[in-house]
């Protein structure tokens, strides 16, 4: 339930609080909610479940993260979920859409209860939000922790996890949906830049992205000594336009003009043509740091598009600033990635004056990419083993094996609802195990047991003693090991 406060939440800012399932009315009798068990409970509107086999892709895309971004020097951070609100107010902006109508934003069950019984509106340190981006989190730990004390060497973060906007849900736009994304602190240099748009492009191709089916679009937003003049300018052609503008645009021209390049009516789009370019207007020192940014990239071989319209949706942007885009089959949501320089924002957020730069990639929007590549989700082989009961007399025995191959590193599993032989090799063959082990009376009688090979369609008998040992030797070493390996090891 979202209970808009309008005004006087944060000192007259758009303000929402999301009241959690509580009694909460004056006198607290009434539950907010009836019990109807009859209702069917979904995610919520804009969020999805990641199943199984998109869940095994997410770890395994952090993964390739980790190690693309590692190369390049990137070590990971966890900041919370939550951060005051004041951080996204300030660090992002007070006129974004992200920060002004996008955020979610939550009141702990006491503070609200006070607010909405008492009239006691919570402290600022009481009122939370969820992170729309992670820039502002990991710049206020390098804050908080002094993570690039005077004369050290910049810090090179990255992050993964959940971020939350408010927006109308679509295909590839949620409300929660999971980002990857580096910041460098502490380094004003173009190789900055270039390096992290040059590894953003690798990552993209180390998960299978087709990187000549995308668009890397670049350009400069400049600094405080020119942008300033061009946003006046741009502010005073949209009132010069005024009468054919959106009613947005309109007020963009007195809260964030820039923003009207983004504007996707097909009226402020015609107008927007002939706005003017902050290409034009950089100072000196702006040029020659983007000239050397797209030097490095060619220099690397990186094609790109020099767009001086590009301007991205958070206030926090200087100079470079860049989006990778999917070429085809996205339809509007085709921004995978996008980043850029934010040398004002460690001031903005109470630090030291310090450069950095910063991208975030989506995680959903990398799948449809994918999917529009013609990726399909790898078969997930979640057991390599199966071990199969003759009957329920050697359950024991069979369970026993089961931890002597776990121990080992084998991931195996066993019949947990009683099931026939037969339908334990059905079980087998849908967890996609490579081997089944059969355990009998008759083959324990014997000390052995009965492996079969269910891609080569082959039985063989294992001497169980024997098999046990080197179960017991594998669980002992370092090495990874395979069931394949330890049976064809045995003497
Ligand atoms: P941003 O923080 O807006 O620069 O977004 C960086 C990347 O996150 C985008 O290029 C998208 O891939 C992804 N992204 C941003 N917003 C959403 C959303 N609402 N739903 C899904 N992915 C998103």
């Amino acid at each position: 339930l979202a209970k808009p406060l309008g005004k006087g939440g944060l000192r007259g800012r758009p303000f929402c609080v999301t009241i959690p399932e509580v009694s909460l009315t004056r006198g607290a009798q009434a539950p907010l909610t009836t019990k109807d068990t009859t209702m069917a409970i979904n995610a919520p509107e804009g969020t999805r479940d990641l199943l199984p086999d998109e869940a095994l892709f997410w770890n395994q895309f952090k993964q390739t993260a980790a190690e693309v971004f590692g190369a390049y020097g990137y070590l990971p951070i966890e900041t919370p979920i939550m951060e005051q609100t004041e951080l996204f107010v300030r660090g992002i902006g007070e006129a974004t859409d992200v920060v002004s109508k996008e955020m979610f934003t939550a009141i702990s069950g006491e503070n609200l209860r006070r607010w909405v019984e008492e009239g006691k509106a919570p402290k600022a340190k009481s009122r939370l939000s969820l992170r729309p981006e992670g820039t502002a989190g990991v710049v206020r730990a390098v804050v908080q922790h002094d993570l690039v004390p005077q004369g050290a060497a910049p810090a090179k973060l990255m992050y993964a996890g959940p971020m939350f906007r408010a927006e109308r849900p679509q295909k590839g736009r949620q409300r929660q949906f999971n980002q990857v994304g580096v910041e460098c602190l502490g380094a004003e240099e173009p190789t900055i830049d270039a390096e992290a748009i040059i590894m953003l492009m690798r990552f993209y191709e180390a998960i299978g992205l087709d990187t000549s089916k995308l668009t890397l679009l670049i350009n400069s937003m400049g600094c405080e000594t020119c942008r300033p003049a061009y946003r006046d300018a741009v502010a005073q052609f949209l009132i010069d336009h005024e009468a054919d503008l959106c009613e947005e645009c309109r007020t963009r021209a007195h809260t964030n003009p820039l923003r009207a390049f983004d504007c996707k009516q097909e009226a402020c789009v015609q107008v927007m043509k002939d706005a003017p370019l902050i290409t034009d207007a950089l100072c000196e020192e702006c040029k020659t740091h983007y000239a050397q940014v797209k030097a490095y990239l060619d220099d690397a071989g990186i094609s790109y598009v020099d767009d001086p319209t590009l301007v991205r949706g958070l206030d926090y942007y200087t100079r470079t600033v860049f989006e990778v885009q999917v070429k085809e089959g996205m339809g509007a949501q085709n921004a995978i990635g996008g980043g850029g320089r934010y040398d004002k924002l460690m001031e903005e957020i109470g630090g030291q004056p310090m450069p950095g730069f910063g991208f975030a990639l989506g995680f959903e929007r990398c799948i449809l990419a994918l999917e529009a590549q013609g990726f399909t989700f790898p078969e997930s082989r979640t057991i390599e083993c199966f071990v199969a009961c003759v009957d329920a007399s050697v359950k024991p025995q069979a369970f026993m094996l089961l931890q002597h191959l776990r121990d080992a590193g084998i991931a195996s599993d066993m019949d947990h609802l009683g099931k026939s032989l037969k339908a334990q090799f059905k079980s087998a063959g849908k967890q996609q195990a490579s081997y089944v082990l059969v355990v009998g009376p008759d083959e324990l009688a014997q000390n052995a047991l009965t492996c079969r090979d269910m891609d080569a369609h082959e039985e063989t008998t294992l001497d169980l003693a024997k098999f046990t040992e080197a179960l017991q030797n594998a669980a002992l070493t370092e090495e990874p090991t395979t069931l394949g390996d330890i049976i064809t090891s045995l003497p």
